[in-house]
């Protein structure tokens, strides 16, 4: 495994030039579900309970400072509660993830964790607290075990085997003649869609954050496939705040609440239910269209 940098100073720069590099935010998300945490011997994590607040958040990318992007943004989310950001690609959804991140400073307003502001939670404490699955999962070349317990290089192997069974992988990992050992990547097997995201949700078991950040797939596993990847994901949501980019209306049911983004501004909140009769609701429309089967 390899480390990168040796401070997460460093690392927040790396993120910082890759970022400007690819220029979407999107992509960001999904370096960051495989970012390496710098592991130190010393290093204690903080414990939180994970409730999220946004108030009055204004924000704009610092290359394009005459468009805002969030215009407050405020809301609340208690610990262990579900909500889903829904809204048109382009809406601001992973801005609003990267700034609780704190890969920028907002322009106005305040962001909180446990009624502290981030600002005040020191950077590798506040990332080591939330565990994030991607859309896309991309595993760097190594084995199984290798890259489950990347968040937490100290794992011993029954920590490792165990998140690999609420994960819903270790049905599949044990069958490989190697097990564990196996190795992915460009030089070792080729994993599916479906086990690529069990064992991004196995890390993310092991790496047990205060708060869960799902990027739902866009496009669709197969039907077997999906019920494992879900079940595998209720039992990672287990316990967390979860905020979900949801692009299914499968998990948007589920969810506490959802607030609809429109052009940096939350338009509508509330339970599906709630959104979903209103007659010419902004997510009533969303729905029709979105997810229309
Ligand atoms: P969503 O996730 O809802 O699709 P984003 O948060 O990615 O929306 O984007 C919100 C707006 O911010 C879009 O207009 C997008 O073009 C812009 N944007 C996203 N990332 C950057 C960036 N790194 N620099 C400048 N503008 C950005
Ligand atoms: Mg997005």
């Amino acid at each position: 495994t390899t480390f990168i940098g040796g401070s997460i100073a460093g690392l927040g720069d790396i993120y910082g030039q890759l970022q400007k590099a690819i220029g979407s935010s999107e992509r960001v998300l999904e370096i960051l579900g495989e970012a390496p945490e710098v592991s130190t011997a010393d290093f204690q994590k903080v414990p939180m309970e994970g409730k999220v607040s946004f108030r009055g958040v204004r924000f704009s990318y610092p290359t394009r400072p005459e468009m805002e992007v969030l215009k407050s943004i405020d809301f609340e989310i208690p610990a262990g509660e579900k909500v889903a950001l829904a809204g048109q690609s382009g809406a601001g959804k992973s801005t609003i993830i990267q700034l609780l991140l704190k890969f920028y400073p907002i322009d106005k307003g305040q962001i909180l964790i446990d009624g502290k502001s981030i600002d005040t939670w020191n950077l590798k404490q506040l990332r080591s607290n939330i565990g994030i699955v991607p859309q896309e999962v991309l595993l760097f070349g190594g084995s199984i075990k290798e890259n489950i317990a990347y968040a937490k290089p100290d794992a011993s192997e029954e920590e490792i085997i165990e998140a690999a069974k609420k994960a819903n992988a270790w049905q599949f990992i044990s069958k490989f003649p190697e097990g564990m050992e196996t190795k992915v990547g460009e030089r070792g097997i080729k994993l599916s869609g479906g086990q690529r995201q069990r064992v991004a949700i196995a890390r993310a078991i092991l790496k047990d954050p205060a708060i869960l950040i799902l990027d739902e797939a866009t496009s669709s596993l197969d039907a077997e496939s999906e019920a494992l990847v879900q079940e595998a994901l209720d039992e990672l949501m287990k316990n967390r705040t979860t905020i979900i980019i949801a692009h299914r209306l499968s998990t948007i049911r589920k969810v506490d609440r959802i607030y609809v983004l429109k052009e940096g501004e939350i338009v509508e909140e509330g339970t599906h239910e709630q959104l979903a009769l209103q007659e010419d609701g902004f997510y009533a429309n969303l729905v029709r269209l979105q997810f229309a089967e």
